[in-house]
């Protein structure tokens, strides 16, 4: 949020470049984002060998800095659609490992924006997409994480009512769920503040 001012000139930036011939490549934007050069990646591989779910993801983060580099658009469109930036978890472990100091985890977020927001993002980020929009809404709402809340939204959205019910019960019972939610006392400065970032991005073409 405290971005928001940086975020906005990144944005008028990257809308720039994109509409430069519309030829622009994918590192040129993770740059004006986010200030990663990809350029410096010299592929020793620290991060991907770190990566907590590098097994599961299509191209491991070393991967997808060697595909910017090309700076083709077949490959920075097989960037936007794979499942590794929806898979990354921002554990930043890749981040602390780089001898670059190259920051992987800002690079994803701003690939998971870019992907959602053109409708390219890999098909198996459905239900990621769903967690992502659960949370932000029970943040919007109430000003806290609202866990019902949270589970009743992703769960509607993702079809997936009954998995895991049975851990229903035993959580309320130990208080680890509340059927009420806990709201800050000014929700409407909450949703002022979600109608200056988040809504306003989303309002723009
Ligand atoms: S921040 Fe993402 S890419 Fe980096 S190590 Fe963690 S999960 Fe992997
Ligand atoms: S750790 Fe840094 S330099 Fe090494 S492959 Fe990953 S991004 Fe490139």
């Amino acid at each position: 949020m405290v971005e928001n001012k940086h975020n906005s000139q990144s944005i008028n930036f990257i809308k720039m470049i994109e509409n430069h011939n519309g030829q622009s490549g994918l590192s040129d934007i993770v740059f004006a984002g986010t200030g990663v050069k990809a350029e410096k990646c010299y592929q020793c591989g620290k991060c991907s060998a770190g990566c907590p779910v590098n097994v599961d993801m299509d191209f491991p983060p070393s991967v997808v800095m060697r595909m910017l580099q090309y700076k083709d658009d077949e490959m920075d469109q097989k960037i936007l659609g794979s499942k590794s930036i929806w898979l990354c978890v921002t554990c930043e472990m890749c981040y602390s490992r780089c001898p670059m100091e190259i920051d992987i985890p800002k690079m994803m977020d701003l690939l998971r924006e870019k992907a959602y927001k053109e409708k390219k993002a890999n098909k198996s980020s459905h239900s990621i997409i769903a967690f992502h929009k659960a949370f932000l809404n029970s943040i919007k709402r109430n000003g806290r994480l609202s866990e019902i809340g949270l589970l009743g939204e992703y769960k509607l959205a993702t079809f997936d009512i009954m998995k895991d019910v049975n851990l229903a019960l035993p959580m309320l019972s130990r208080g680890k769920l509340h059927l009420l939610p806990d709201k800050i006392k000014n929700t409407k400065l909450m949703k002022r503040i979600f109608k200056r970032t988040i809504n306003q991005e989303e309002a723009q073409p």
